[in-house]
């Protein structure tokens, strides 16, 4: 929902659709240098896509030979550079060692356009020559007409993933939809859609579901073109990221092929 920032829509660029990352990577190959600013709406999908796509442009603009010309300014909105402690204490020293900079406690409020700056509630002002947004996001319009959830995201029961309510009963809520504290990411779908498998096929078997959810998700974290690390972690466990290797970013880029594969019972 850029439309919800005034200004942002029309200023900035960003990776959540396809037109819009079309955009982005032509902007991003016809930058000249200058000052590169990263701002972040919440919530959004995919809790590392703040990180990876700063990471991701470092590398991009240093492989153009564009590094000395350019800044990255990045910027959060709570007190740190990520929402997971773990990985915010990660990402700050990797930060530091490409010579990005950050600000942390940035809610955008707006973006001037004429003036080039993107201005936060707390009364920062950021000046840039190319804006990459984080948008904020908002589940679907369907549900939150239906009275089924407060701005589209469905009341889920953390553990049973039943919709809460009295109409929640024979509902099973995965994904994104949810209104779960926890990342809108895929693998936390996969890990849901795990445990609504088998307690549907428990109750039709014996009348009562075994599994609850953990609150499991995994995420790999891009730390620019050639390295990765990951974070996995659930309710009682945080993440514990660990130095980025070129290893596995490999095994990355064979996952998102496998993937399909395992999840069709292919492999
Ligand atoms: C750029 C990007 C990178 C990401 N990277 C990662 C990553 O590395 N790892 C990771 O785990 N996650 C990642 N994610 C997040 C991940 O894609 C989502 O969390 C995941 O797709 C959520 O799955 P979902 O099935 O809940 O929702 P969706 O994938 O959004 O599926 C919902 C579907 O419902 C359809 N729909 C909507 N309204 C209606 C309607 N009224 N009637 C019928 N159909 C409707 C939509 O068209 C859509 O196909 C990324 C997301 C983005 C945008």
């Amino acid at each position: 929902m850029p439309e919800n920032i005034p200004g942002l829509k029309e200023n900035s660029v960003n990776c959540y659709t396809a037109e819009n990352a079309v955009e982005y990577y032509k902007q991003l190959s016809d930058f000249k240098g200058g000052r590169i600013v990263i701002t972040v709406g919440l919530p959004h999908k995919c809790p590392m896509i703040p990180l990876e796509v700063t990471f991701a442009m470092h590398d991009f603009i240093k492989d153009r030979g564009l590094l000395d010309k350019t800044e990255f300014y990045y910027t959060y909105p709570i007190g740190r550079v990520h929402s997971l402690e773990n990985v915010a204490k990660w990402a700050a020293p990797e930060f530091d060692a490409k010579g990005i900079k950050y600000e942390t406690l940035f809610n955008m409020k707006e973006v001037d356009g004429k003036n080039a700056c993107v201005r936060s509630e707390e009364g920062g002002e950021v000046k840039y020559d190319l804006l990459v947004a984080v948008p904020p996001h908002k589940g679907q319009e369907v549900i939150e007409k239906n009275g089924l959830g407060e701005n589209g995201w469905i009341p889920t029961n953390r553990n049973s993933l039943h919709m809460e309510g009295e109409h929640g009963k024979n509902v099973i809520v995965l994904g994104d939809t949810t209104n779960l504290p926890i990342s809108k990411a895929g693998s936390t779908a996969h890990f849901e859609a795990e445990t609504a498998a088998e307690n549907v096929a428990a109750v039709i078997k014996m009348g009562r579901p075994v599994k609850a959810y953990d609150g499991k998700v995994f995420c790999f974290i891009e730390a620019g073109k050639d390295r990765a690390t990951y974070a996995m972690f659930n309710y009682q466990n945080p993440p514990q990221p660990k130095a980025p290797t070129g290893a596995v970013h490999a095994f990355k880029m064979a996952y998102n092929k496998l993937y399909w594969a395992t999840a069709r019972g292919l492999l």
